[in-house]
């Protein structure tokens, strides 16, 4: 069995404990040892690693993964794209996320039937890099919601697919399913930023949501769900979805709904492309009323949020990487975003894009954290993430890193220059 021993790291380890210096032996796929006595653990035959103080950290999980988006600007770049090559490109950001650091990828939708399926297939059967990965159907929406770009007299593919009435919800629910799906999108609200400053409608009916909900957890699938509107989250709740994205439009009953089901969902902001929108979109590119209304939507995200952490709803890190404001591989920098407008300390952001992304993912017992016995999902940091959290977005701060006990990157020289920097 394949050892590897990580001597000398500083260990932040995902509890919430503040970092501490460790010596740390993989074996096989998991973490065999966790040594805070440094020099103690027997190394025979192990690869060893002098990280001279480097942060060892539990590798990143994308909470609200694309990984089949294409940096494209508009959705009906998705439907024009023939499978054969958005598989090929799907393979390409699964590598990337992994290249990034991210370790694990909760999937929020593919944007065709059974890309997200057979990446994470060929991924599982070690035939290609990537993340660990949940694998999710194409959003499920209505005649005219978010993702149905057709016109009366023209068909125009996107990333979604169309129901109305629950009958359709279902047998789109239980195609997804069939084919393979971990989970199912809902697009319940709209993304409809074009009223000033009102929040996007909400247009998918509870009959339909509980119908794919209902499906789903007779397989035993999870529901994901669109909400960005307060009405959309509170039909959320009360319909029994799993894991509710944006939310940042809740009101007072919708947290409280929220608050009341926070041992079983999962919430995601997912405020990249809002960022970017509103702080960085190139003067004049946005139509002013649009940007007034994303400009709320971010505002009405921080006060949300910062309920959200302080009721200890379990909020998870990432989303809409993929678009061409937010090209794939940039999906670190939304744990800058948890700090700059959500109100999150560093140490908190950093939870919710390893702990708690792992809780989503099904692997809070196994995966998430530094702990004997967990699985060795792991990033070796130059530096020090909870001083800096913005380390993590760039490819070269990250020395080492490992899923299940395999190194997909061991930067030598960096340990190298490491080594060199300590003996001066
Ligand atoms: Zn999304």
């Amino acid at each position: 069995m394949a050892r590897i021993l990580f001597r000398n790291t500083r260990v932040w380890d995902g509890s919430g404990a503040p970092a501490y210096p460790a010596d740390v032996l993989i074996e096989g796929e998991r973490i065999r040892a966790v040594a805070t006595q440094l020099g103690q653990l027997e190394a025979a035959g192990a690869e060893i690693v002098e990280a001279n103080g480097m942060t060892l950290m539990p590798g990143l999980i994308e909470g609200h993964a694309h990984i089949s988006y294409i940096d494209s600007a508009v959705s009906t770049e998705l439907g024009d794209l023939p499978p054969e090559e958005h598989t090929l490109a799907t393979a390409k950001n699964a590598r990337l996320l992994l290249d990034r650091g991210f370790t694990g990828a909760y999937s929020a939708a593919s944007s065709k039937l059974r890309l997200d399926i057979v990446i994470r297939n060929a991924i599982d059967a070690g035939d290609i890099p990537g993340p660990r990965m949940r694998a999710c159907g194409p959003e499920i929406t209505v005649t005219g919601g978010l993702g149905d770009e057709r016109r009366a007299h023209q068909f125009r593919d996107s990333f979604a697919i169309i129901a109305d009435g629950p009958i359709e919800v279902m047998k789109l629910a239980r195609l997804c399913i069939r084919e393979g799906a971990d989970s199912i999108k809902l697009n319940i609200s709209g993304d409809d930023y074009t009223r000033l400053g009102a929040p996007p409608r909400t247009v998918m009916t509870e009959a339909e949501i509980r119908a794919g909900v209902e499906v789903a957890h007779d397989f035993g699938r999870l529901v994901n769900a669109h909400c960005r509107s307060a009405e959309s989250v509170k039909r959320a709740v009360r319909c029994g979805v799993d894991v509710i994205y944006h939310c940042e439009h809740a009101d007072e009953e919708a947290l409280d709904l929220l608050e009341s089901v926070k041992d079983r969902v999962f919430v995601g902001p997912a405020i990249g492309l809002l960022h970017v929108a509103v702080h960085e979109a190139r003067e004049g590119a946005i139509h002013p009323a649009i940007k007034q209304g994303l400009t709320v939507g971010l505002e009405a995200a921080g006060r949300a949020y910062r309920e959200m952490n302080k009721r200890g709803i379990r909020v998870v890190v990432g989303g809409d990487y993929g678009f061409a404001r937010t090209p794939q591989g940039q999906n670190a920098r939304d744990i800058e975003h948890f700090v700059n407008h959500l109100g999150y300390s560093p140490g908190e952001a950093l939870i919710c894009a390893t702990r708690f992304g792992a809780d989503l993912m099904g692997m809070g017992g196994e995966c998430g954290q530094i702990r004997e016995g967990f699985l060795a999902d792991l990033l070796l940091v130059d530096g020090d993430p909870v001083a800096d959290v913005r380390l993590l977005q760039r490819a070269e701060n990250l020395v080492a890193i490992l899923k299940g006990g395999e190194s997909h990157k061991l930067d030598r020289a960096a340990l190298e220059h490491r080594r060199v920097q300590a003996a001066e």
